[in-house]
């Protein structure tokens, strides 16, 4: 089968043959029809500091996928040949503390798919069968590829209780939007959202933010008094950037809660006096919730969540190159690879 692969401990990666996997009784072979490139793919692909600590090459990589059965282990129950999938990246072990006390998302021995084991940019991806997300016919094939930023925008949007309360989200990438949009279905408002690219804040503004600020203008605290408020009752960090951090904590009202995905440099520093003095709850949000997360997506994909605006463009996954060069330079949504 074909595959994109980091053969080798430097930039770039290269399109080749390679084995058809095969499986174990509890696996499950997929056909990859689409696959989305996520920041994680952009790292491996310039081999930056992480990447170059964490990808042991050659490694098939690649985890935002959607695909259909193509093979079932011996001992695999319960999936059909032919059925639309997606998966859970995030192999648990199932057998630590954590895997058996309800917290399989905080497994100690979490595999990556595309980060510690072969991923899916490739014409057929292996999952074990408790990885592998049955779909509705109903969930388009293009929203089916981006379930994994989706759950993470879920995790995050739904970890507190926001209905009928305001909200602050610092960044607008892909996740930071897709938050927006759950943020409002389940009834937070009025949504401010907050990023360094105006055309990121276009967008925003397109699927429904109450208001976008350009961080380098600093108008929040004029549009919050436009909306009567002293400060937000909850906020989202969606970009990873300390200075973000320090806007949320700002803006926020005393005894907020705030869920952070954006990954934040371990230099950050919060400000105590504000930390204790405005009692304000972080929470880190790590990968999506095994498997509550995945079933309250589905529930509300139902009910009328679509993502889709989001996806920017598409490419054949021979065009790669071209697919990533874009996804790096921050003027593209979601890139999705047709397989
Ligand atoms: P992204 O990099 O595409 O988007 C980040 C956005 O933040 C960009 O639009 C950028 O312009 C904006 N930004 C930069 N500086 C800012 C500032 N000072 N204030 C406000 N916005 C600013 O990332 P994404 O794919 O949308 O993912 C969002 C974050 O979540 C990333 O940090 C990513 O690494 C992280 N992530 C975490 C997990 C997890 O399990 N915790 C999972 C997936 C992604
Ligand atoms: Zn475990």
């Amino acid at each position: 089968m074909k595959a994109l692969v980091k053969l080798k401990a430097a930039a770039g990666l290269e399109l080749i043959e390679v084995a058809k996997p095969s499986l174990k009784p509890y696996e499950v072979l997929i056909q990859v029809k689409k696959a989305a490139i996520c920041g994680t793919d952009v790292h491996i692909y310039h081999w930056d500091k992480w990447a170059s600590q964490t990808i042991k090459p050659p490694l098939i990589i690649g985890h935002e996928f959607f695909g259909i059965i193509a093979q079932l282990g011996t001992e695999v129950v319960g999936f059909t040949l032919g059925q639309r999938v997606s998966g859970e990246g995030h192999l648990s072990c199932g057998s630590c503390r954590n895997c058996r006390t309800d917290k399989r998302h905080l497994c100690i021995q979490t595999q990556g798919l595309g980060i510690h084991y072969p991923g899916a940019f490739a014409e057929y991806v292996v999952l074990p069968a408790l990885n592998v997300i049955a779909l509705p016919d109903s969930i388009p094939d293009d929203i089916a590829a981006i379930l994994d930023p989706l759950g993470n925008a879920v995790h995050s949007a739904c970890h507190f209780d926001i209905s009928g309360q305001s909200l602050l989200i610092t960044g607008a990438g892909p996740i930071g939007l897709m938050a927006l949009l759950v943020a409002k279905q389940i009834g937070a408002y009025p949504i401010f959202m907050v990023d360094v690219n105006p055309e990121r804040l276009l967008l925003a503004k397109k699927l429904g933010a109450t208001e976008t600020i350009l961080s380098q203008h600093d108008n929040c605290k004029a549009l919050m008094q436009a909306h009567h408020l002293e400060g937000f009752d909850h906020a989202l960090e969606m970009s990873g950037q300390p200075q973000a951090l320090q806007t949320l904590i700002e803006h926020v009202y005393p005894g907020a809660e705030i869920a952070l995905l954006g990954i934040l440099p371990k230099e950050t520093m919060v400000n105590g006096l504000d930390l204790i003095f405005k009692s304000l709850t972080l929470k880190g949000i790590y990968g999506r919730v095994l498997f509550k997360t995945w079933y309250k997506m589905l529930t509300l994909l139902a009910e009328g969540l679509d993502p889709r605006a989001i996806i920017t463009h598409h490419f054949k996954f021979s065009d790669y190159q071209q697919a990533f060069e874009l996804a790096a330079s921050g003027k593209a949504g979601k890139i999705i690879l047709e397989w």
